[in-house]
């Protein structure tokens, strides 16, 4: 059977390219591309099918099937052949239940899928193995790229790192200099990147790498690359499966250029459908009030993007004013009856301490979605007899300046922390240690 997927244009024009094809934008109006799948193709196996392949697949010894990504292989690149796939084990990840959080709320079942959970530590490897294996493809058939680079500060480039250095393959970083975290810049150091710290600022990096990128055969893995969002599309599929084929009644997902919200309404629309599952989820996005053009729009109706100056937050890898997938999020929203809110910087950050108790180890993006699901419970829009499942973007780890500041009490952000644990200091004896115990387990 001959599965098949192409580039088209979002607005529409004629006209479909080759996955294989250097193309980020749409040569007759310059919009963003989508990934169009030959679902008469799919279809030709049954819903049951498919349900019963990806369970064989599902964490299965043999590789890359026991990859949340390449155990849908079908649904994600069918022309990729296997031996040019560059996989670390990605996705498959759990759906942890926060009973404590969930009842503190008045909700009922609300779990959380731990994207974070990956090899770089952020879910920007779901659609990073796509990326990475497709240019192994095309470098394999004799293309000219000498590199694959991107214009990012933090989870992008360390995923970028990551898979590129897994295939042999350079790559190239741009970073506005002295305005990045040697926190953020390690990963991509630690794996041989070539890091150029250029005197501009971020969106100075990005006109530079589109021009690399235009000029000198170097391959763009900025998220106008709709090659990423295949990967995490899957994060849809996962849920359903780890629901036994059901859809939540709510998905909550903090955004920044919104290309994982388009991804995972891809992925519902897909298995709807191919036929394995007959219900819409909800969606809300959860921004920081810092960076929030998308809660603007909707409360505007879904207005046009007025693009903001965004501010520093907490949430920075979602410290983003001009997102550029706005138009394909606002058209999943559309259809899956979403909404988009704004949380501020004490919430988000309380938040994550919150969901923590339930022995989860948050980082802030997901705190983002975390206070979002917080005021829409407190609202009602949320209620106790709806199942909800909130994405955690990244690993806890990876911010371990906040979580460290929030229990210190430093957090300038967030100066009255509602979950501060601290430790209790004391002498070295058995009677004081012992009082220490029984009040503390009180
Ligand atoms: C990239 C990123 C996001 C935002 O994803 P978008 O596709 O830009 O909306 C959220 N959280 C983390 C940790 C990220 O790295
Ligand atoms: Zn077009």
């Amino acid at each position: 059977m001959a599965f098949s997927a192409e580039f088209r244009c979002i607005a529409g024009c004629a006209g479909g390219y080759p996955l294989e094809q250097v193309i980020y934008r749409c040569p007759t109006c310059g919009d963003l591309l989508e990934v169009v799948h030959d679902l008469t193709a799919l279809r030709e196996r049954s819903h049951a099918q498919w349900k019963d392949l990806f369970g064989q697949r599902w964490r299965q010894v043999e590789e890359p099937f026991g990859s949340g990504v390449w155990g849908k292989h079908e649904w994600v690149a069918p022309q990729l052949e296997s031996q040019n796939i560059v996989s670390m084990l990605e996705g498959g990840t759990h759906l942890t239940r926060v009973p404590r959080f969930a009842a503190d709320l008045g909700l009922g079942d609300v779990r959380v899928k731990q994207c974070g959970t990956s090899h770089s530590g952020s879910f920007k490897d779901l659609g990073m193995t796509v990326l990475v294996s497709m240019v192994k493809q095309m470098i394999a058939r004799g293309q000219p790229l000498k590199a694959i680079a991107c214009a990012s500060t933090g989870d992008t480039s360390a995923a970028l790192a990551a898979y590129a250095a897994a295939a042999g393959i350079r790559s190239v970083v741009i970073l506005p200099r002295g305005k990045i975290s040697t926190a953020q810049l390690v990963q991509p150091l630690a794996m041989g990147s070539l890091v150029l710290a250029v005197d501009t600022d971020f969106d100075g990096c990005m006109t530079l790498v589109q021009e690399l990128a235009s000029k000198e055969g170097v391959y763009l893995a900025n998220s106008m690359n709709s090659l990423r969002l295949e990967g995490q599309k899957t994060v849809a599929i996962e849920i359903a499966q780890q629901l036994g084929w059901q859809v939540p009644d709510w998905v909550v997902i903090p955004g920044g250029n919104l290309g994982n919200v388009s991804a995972l309404g891809a992925g519902f629309e897909m298995l709807l459908a191919l036929g394995l599952v007959d219900k819409r989820p909800r969606i809300c996005v959860a921004q920081a009030a810092h960076a929030s053009p998308l809660a603007t729009s909707f409360q505007k109706g879904w207005s046009e993007l007025e693009p903001v100056k965004a501010k520093t937050t907490l949430a920075s890898a979602i410290q983003i004013g001009n997102p550029v997938s706005f138009k394909k999020a606002v058209r999943a929203l559309k259809a899956f009856d979403g909404v988009a809110l704004a949380v501020s910087e004490a919430e988000l950050a309380d938040a994550s301490a919150h969901a923590d108790r339930d022995g989860l180890f948050t980082d802030p993006h997901t705190g983002v979605a975390l206070a979002a699901l917080t005021k829409l419970a407190a609202r009602g829009e949320i209620t106790r007899d709806q199942r909800v499942i909130v994405i955690s973007t990244a690993s806890g780890l990876k911010f371990a300046d906040f979580k460290v500041g929030y229990h210190e009490g430093t957090l300038a952000e967030a100066k009255a922390p509602r979950y501060r644990n601290t430790p209790v200091e004391l002498p070295p004896r058995y009677d004081a240690v012992r009082e220490a115990l029984l009040r503390g387990l009180d």
